[in-house]
């Protein structure tokens, strides 16, 4: 299950704007190494009380992180997000650290590998707006946007298929007037956010080489077990995540089950 955090420091005013300024600086490096999946705007509470929230979700380990908790890091990088966390603190007169877990994702995890041989995009799920669309292959973990090493320009595609197919996946489960349109942008390989997604996936393996793909969710729970793209036969897969097919040609994944998220 994921977990959420929200870090409330306190300071006097004078330090405000320097000590929000060392929390972003500190945060956004925590992002780019993995360790917070998702970082949530900054709110100053008060400038007269002094009280400054930040929160984002936790990606892996122990929270502030130690060494200790910085899987396959370098020694590095873990001296330089101690020396953050330092500033921060030595600007802040006190802090608040809340944890929450998110319910809605009993079955999510970050994944902790620092390579990987195979990434999945995902709009498929259930979880809240903003955790990242991409899964790990080896593990079925969630792996932090900015830990992909690709291209400026991939890395921005796919945070809009990260934010757009949360809207599309909101506006089917709506079951309102947008639901047909919503259906189509799902299944149909030719879909904007399918088109956006296919092309993340050739970029993420000219960027980087790892084995990417991207999943779409087969029109009906049937049988039916053809390539939505090339309507070929797909490869079944022993596969302990909620993909079981293939297709190698269109770079697709797909399931046959219901609910495949479920039973992961
Ligand atoms: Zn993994
Ligand atoms: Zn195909």
């Amino acid at each position: 299950m994921l977990k959420y955090i929200i870090e409330n420091f306190s300071a006097s005013s004078n330090h405000m704007d320097t000590l929000r300024e060392s929390i972003h600086d500190y945060q956004a490096f925590m992002v780019s190494k993995g360790l917070l999946g998702r970082r949530d705007d900054m709110r100053i509470e008060s400038l007269e009380t002094g009280r400054i929230s930040a929160g984002g979700v936790l990606a892996q380990g122990d929270f502030p992180p130690s060494d200790t908790g910085l899987v396959g890091e370098s020694k590095e990088t873990c001296r330089r997000l101690i020396q953050k966390r330092e500033d921060v603190m030595r600007l802040a007169d006190d802090v608040d650290v809340q944890v929450f877990d998110l319910s809605q994702t009993q079955d999510l995890h970050y994944c902790n590998h620092s390579k990987w041989s195979g990434l999945v995009l995902c709009a498929e799920a259930d979880w809240p707006m903003g955790i990242t669309p991409v899964i790990c292959c080896e593990c079925g973990g969630l792996v932090a946007r900015f830990r992909v090493p690709v291209s400026q320009k991939t890395a921005s595609n796919i945070w809009s298929f990260c934010v757009e197919s949360f809207c599309v996946e909101a506006c089917w489960s709506a079951s309102g007037v947008l639901e047909a349109w919503a259906n189509g942008e799902r299944h149909d390989p030719l879909s904007r956010i399918n088109t956006l997604g296919l092309s993340i996936v050739k970029s993420t393996q000219s960027d980087t080489g790892i084995d990417t793909w991207l999943y779409i969710p087969l029109r009906t729970s049937t049988t039916a077990t053809t390539c939505p793209l090339c309507e070929e036969e797909m490869s079944s897969l022993d596969s302990p995540f909620f993909w079981n097919y293939r297709c190698s040609d269109c770079r697709i994944v797909t399931s046959n089950r219901s609910a495949p998220w479920l039973v992961v």
